[in-house]
């Protein structure tokens, strides 16, 4: 797959906050290139846009965008959207195809979805038919869908880099002279 990006739909800035910004940090570090934000939340895109630059990578959140257009202007450029929802396919059922698609958009949600998303997604996927998280069902999807595993994933440019260590905390701080 060569683009996935997330369209976080419904959040509301004061109730969501945390579970937006997880959402975002989230699908950075599992290989999406960027979060739209179908809501105004300057602050949290800022948040996560400063976890960036503190840990690398190109990950970008654009601020309070529209939905519809959004998904429209990706479909008419070929790309594909799956939502996931706990109504759905389950997972296991639709990766293989989610697979093959070069340009994917992974809708979730936050407080009821629109109906409209159900039927203008390519697939609506359930990342099992149980209620839960949406940063849980980011996740797990982002791992399921990866060609290559994204927990292996290098962020350049960062300022600060962890070096995995078995016990205790070692980060290689690039701030420091
Ligand atoms: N009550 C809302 C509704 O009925 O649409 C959903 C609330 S849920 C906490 C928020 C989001 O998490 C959903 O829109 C969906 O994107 C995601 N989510 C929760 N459980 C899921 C599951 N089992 N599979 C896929 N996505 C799930």
């Amino acid at each position: 797959m060569k683009r996935i990006v997330i369209l976080r739909l419904g959040h509301r800035p004061v109730r969501d906050k945390r579970i937006t910004t997880h959402v975002g940090l989230t699908a950075r570090a599992f290989g999406a290139e960027g979060m739209l934000l179908a809501s105004d939340d300057p602050k949290l895109t800022d948040n996560i846009c400063d976890v960036g630059k503190r840990w690398g990578g190109d990950f970008y959140v654009r601020n309070n965008v529209n939905w519809k257009t959004e998904i429209r202007k990706w479909k008419e450029e070929g790309g594909k959207v799956c939502h996931l929802s706990m109504y759905g396919v389950n997972l296991p059922d639709a990766v293989s195809d989610i697979s093959e698609c070069e340009n994917l958009m992974i809708v979730v949600g936050a407080e009821k979805v629109p109906f409209e998303i159900y039927e203008l997604a390519d697939w609506n996927v359930a990342v099992g038919n149980q209620p839960h998280s949406e940063v849980a069902a980011v996740a797990v999807t982002l791992d399921r869908i990866a060609a290559t595993d994204p927990l292996k994933k290098e962020f350049n440019d960062g300022e600060l880099k962890i070096v995995p260590a078995e016990r205790g905390k070692k980060v290689i701080d690039n701030r420091q002279e």
